[in-house]
């Protein structure tokens, strides 16, 4: 009787303890989105570009045609207006109103170009570009005409000139964005270039290397596989 007892304590001690926690409540977290989203994003940002900034600095002098490579949404440009609007759903079709309410389709606010700057990777941008490195924009947003010349807008509007090359991907890609965006730095190797630092908010736009360094911003508000 004693052993039976012993095994039912040592059997069913384990269940009690590891108990399932609730999942957090879906309100509160957009709240916490936006809290965050007002009080400590940009910090946050600013301090991994800060790291990326002191790596350029001290790297492009050493190597021989520098390049950085950049990604466009949470990275250079801010599209929180959209995201706002949606209530942290993706809605891809159909009209976004000014201002954007819900839905507000993700590829009217591209053409909208009201997508704003991130200003420290703005920051960034200009110097670099002022010390001679090339930057190239590497974007999941889709190769077609009129995508194209609304994103370059969007990134002139704002403050982005002069960069080296923007990387699309084609609508009939059916590999994944890490796949994608790899292959276009080994295009940008293949130019002769030297990627010293790859910044981006995912890590599917930082995986597959092809960079000396990479440097990946906060984005909590959604995520690309
Ligand atoms: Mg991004």
């Amino acid at each position: 009787v004693k052993a039976q007892l012993l095994w039912l304590l040592l059997a069913t001690a384990p269940i009690a303890i590891v108990a399932v926690a609730e999942p957090p409540n879906i309100d509160l977290v957009k709240r916490d989105l936006k809290a965050y989203h007002s009080k400590d994003y940009m910090t946050d940002i600013g301090a991994k570009i800060k790291e990326a900034r002191d790596w350029v600095d001290q790297d492009a002098p050493q190597v021989k045609k520098p390049a950085v490579v950049l990604d466009i949404d949470e990275t250079s440009l801010s599209n929180w207006g959209e995201i706002v609007a949606n209530d942290f759903t993706f809605v891809i079709n159909g009209p976004c109103g000014t201002p954007p309410t819900p839905p507000c389709g993700n590829i009217a606010w591209d053409q909208s170009t009201r997508a704003t700057a991130i200003e420290p990777t703005l920051a960034f941008y200009q110097e670099a570009t002022k010390l001679g490195v090339a930057v190239f924009f590497v974007t999941g947003r889709i190769e077609e005409p009129s995508e194209r010349a609304a994103t370059e807008l969007n990134l002139w509007k704002v403050g982005y000139r002069g960069w080296a090359g923007l990387y699309m991907r084609q609508s009939k890609d059916r590999g994944s964005v890490a796949q994608f965006k790899t292959a276009a730095r080994k295009k940008i190797e293949d130019l002769g270039f030297t990627i010293i630092a790859n910044v981006g908010d995912q890590d599917s736009d930082l995986a597959g290397g092809h960079a000396a360094k990479w440097f990946k911003l906060p984005n909590p508000f959604y995520l690309i596989p």
